[in-house]
């Protein structure tokens, strides 16, 4: 909206001052990703994709706004996402006046889950499927937590043995080798079946009992509705209270240790390290059997990486059909701050070659001759009018320097009038100058093109 109007009368036939405008900003805690910083995304994305697909795991695109009670019911109501954290509205009533209560998605497995049972996904056998994201959660923002963060996720469904639980920890390592992370570790779980939990809350809940004037508000709160969620507690001022708690690993049945073990000796087999964690529980309700996170210590508090499990029970409480399930996900965000830490360049993806055009009169010939390079796999950047028109010859020369091009085309007055287009080298000394035809322009196009630029 217009600031106040001057109040000043104008002299007649003064011209009206431009109406001022506010400056916007994002919302808090939900970031732009501008270039450069985008071409690290795009490299991650396109790295995760490729080995996506040499898993044998699917893309799925679900809504980003969902029924609120999808969460409720998928993620837990005594957990710190549905209590504080999720961003749920009532939307506008229909002419009925009715109204839907939803919800920006915070995280993305009760979605999958949900499409996978509407859709009835499982009829011809198990599913592997990946996503990516933005996922939004009103938390502090801070280094590593956002509002609008960003996941990539992996999921298989209809899978009930150790071996998937590995074949995603694989993956994931697979994805921190090929992007130069090495000092990532896994911690590993195993949260049990629901009657081996009910057997360890008695007996933790009675240890925390006995500590009560040590337990901080949330703690006295989820004492009897989630007690498992304080052994995640970041409270320090806890830390010995829950260290001393009886260890739900210790409740373990022989089918949940047999399930455990047999993930261990592929990760094993596959010399991927990892440690026990008796106290990894994982911030939502809906899983069991195994946990996993992949932390680090570069990136401060926010160290997890990475976080996954088994949820067998999920697709059952969405209504849908009985089916195992695990999956994991990344935060976008501390991966690449990660990567930024050890050091890597952002790849600056620099056209191949640089349009010099000194006259309007040449863009026709010049656009279709860019249009020709174009769709023979040429990067080509155009040089186009400011509000200060063209700019001079020598400008334009910088410009295109600036651009990083291997090359500057020059569409020139005397070329043109000769049918041909002048090819400069940029770089390596430069200088170099080649007369090429505009007639043929496939017949030289690839003399353009540089290799993709590395990481
Ligand atoms: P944390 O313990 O750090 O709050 P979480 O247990 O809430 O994480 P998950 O719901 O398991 O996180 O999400 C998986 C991953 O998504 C996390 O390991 C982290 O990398 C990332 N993540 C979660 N919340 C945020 C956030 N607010 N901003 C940025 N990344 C996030
Ligand atoms: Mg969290």
């Amino acid at each position: 909206m217009p600031l106040k109007e001057e109040a000043q009368a104008r002299p007649a036939g003064a011209k009206a001052p431009a109406p001022k405008f506010e400056k916007l900003s994002a919302v808090k805690g939900m970031n732009d990703i501008l270039p450069p910083e985008s071409a690290r995304w795009e490299w991650l994305e396109a790295t995760v994709r490729e080995l996506m697909a040499r898993y044998a795991y699917r893309n799925i695109r679900t809504p980003i706004l969902e029924h609120t009670a999808l969460f409720v019911r998928g993620i837990g109501e005594v957990t710190d996402i549905v209590e504080k954290e999720m961003y749920a509205f009532e939307d506008r009533s229909d002419k009925h006046g009715q109204f839907e209560h939803l919800a920006m998605r915070p995280e993305n497995t009760a979605g999958v889950v949900r499409a996978v049972a509407e859709h009835n996904l499982l009829y011809d056998g198990p599913k592997r499927l990946w996503y990516t994201g933005p996922m939004f959660r009103r938390e502090k923002p801070q280094r590593g937590r956002y509002r609008q963060f960003h996941q990539i996720g992996a999921e298989a469904l209809g899978f009930a043995g150790p071996e998937v639980d590995a074949e995603l920890i694989l993956l994931a390592s697979a994805l921190w080798k090929a992007i130069g992370l090495d000092d990532v570790r896994l911690e590993l779980n195993s949260l049990g079946q629901p009657a081996e939990r009910a057997l360890h809350r008695a007996q933790l809940i009675a240890h925390l009992e006995r500590h009560a004037d040590r337990l901080d508000e949330d703690a006295k709160r989820r004492l009897h509705s989630n007690p498992l969620r304080i052994l995640d507690t970041k409270n320090p001022a806890m830390k010995e209270v829950v260290e001393a708690a009886p260890r739900l690993i210790d409740f373990l049945g022989a089918e949940s240790l047999a399930h455990f073990d047999g993930l261990k000796a592929i990760l094993n087999a596959n010399a991927i390290g990892y440690t026990v964690n008796p106290r990894l529980v994982r911030g939502l309700d809906y899983y069991n059997l195994t946990v996993f996170e992949f932390v680090t210590d570069r990136l401060g508090a926010q160290g997890t990486v990475c976080a996954g499990g088994r949820y067998d029970d999920l697709i059952v409480q969405i209504g849908g059909k009985p089916a195992p399930a695990v999956g994991w996900a990344l935060g976008v965000e501390r991966v690449l701050d990660l990567v930024k830490e050890q050091g890597a360049a952002v790849p600056v993806p620099a056209p191949d070659a640089y349009a010099v055009v000194p006259d309007a009169a040449a863009m026709p010939v010049a656009l279709r001759t860019l249009q020709q390079l174009r769709e023979a796999g040429v990067r080509v950047q155009m040089h186009g009018a400011t509000a200060d028109g063209l700019g001079s010859f020598k400008s334009q020369f910088k410009k295109a320097d600036a651009s990083g091009a291997a090359h500057a085309l020059v569409f020139g007055a005397d070329e043109l009038a000769r049918g041909e287009v002048t090819v400069k080298a940029l770089r390596d000394g430069g200088g170099a100058q080649i007369a090429r035809p505009l007639a043929d322009v496939a017949a030289w196009a690839a003399t353009l093109q540089s290799p993709a630029p590395q990481h």
